[in-house]
């Protein structure tokens, strides 16, 4: 499958799609339950319990995305600790390429991402990604996460296009679902968020395993 792309606004995810969701995975599902176990001196497997349910109980909304909440909520400075183990941020293959060959196009590039402002900092600094922007669209200065309509809303405000000239290209089914819906022109699932773990099922024809192989459509 190809895709037109050139005169087109490319909305680009950030976590899962042009870095590896593999640093913020085990960030969220080991770094967090260690240090909180170690502190309150509970067992990890406990601590692990109270945890899943406390990121379900928020899934889908701008806390499940806000350092602040978890900060606040689990006592800690995330933000910290994630310039700690900022070693483990890694852009994936090819994607360095591809934004690089993009950039030589006729194509408006966008970040489009659930990200918050503190964590898009460090990743910057480790990953020097959004050099290749036009602008960054974080959902924590809308109020809304991608999971939102009304993200999609306030974003067009501020792009030169309509929707339908827009591709998004985004790891989260439910982003892909609510931007489908809003009208926006092509979404483009990448099926391999995190290269430690198998990639998700997806019948789409638009569906890609890395965004590396949007390098056949230049
Ligand atoms: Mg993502």
């Amino acid at each position: 499958m190809k895709l037109e792309i050139n005169n087109k606004s490319l909305l680009f995810d950030l976590d899962g799609t042009l870095l590896d969701q593999k640093f913020d995975n085990q960030f969220w599902n080991h770094v967090i339950p260690t240090e909180l176990s170690l502190r309150s001196k509970k067992p990890i497997d406990l601590v692990n319990q109270e945890i899943q349910q406390a990121y379900y109980n928020v899934r889908g909304t701008l806390n499940w995305y806000c350092i602040d909440y978890w900060s606040k909520k689990f006592r800690l400075n995330i933000f910290e600790l994630t310039q700690k183990h900022d070693a483990k941020i890694c852009v994936h293959e090819g994607a360095t390429d591809l934004l690089e060959s993009l950039s030589l196009l006729p194509v408006h590039l966008y970040l489009v991402t659930n990200a918050h402002p503190d964590i898009l900092k460090v990743k910057f600094e480790k990953t020097k990604i959004d050099k290749y922007f036009n602008e960054i669209f974080s959902s924590h200065s809308f109020g809304y996460p991608k999971e939102s309509i009304h993200y999609w809303r306030e974003l067009l405000k501020f792009l030169p296009q309509n929707k339908e000239d827009c591709i998004l290209i985004d790891d989260n089914e439910h982003v892909i679902e609510t931007a489908r819906n809003f009208g926006i022109g092509q979404c483009i699932t990448v099926t391999r968020p995190d290269t430690s773990q198998t990639p998700n099922k997806n019948d789409d024809p638009l569906s890609l395993m890395s965004v590396s192989e949007m390098l056949h459509w230049i």
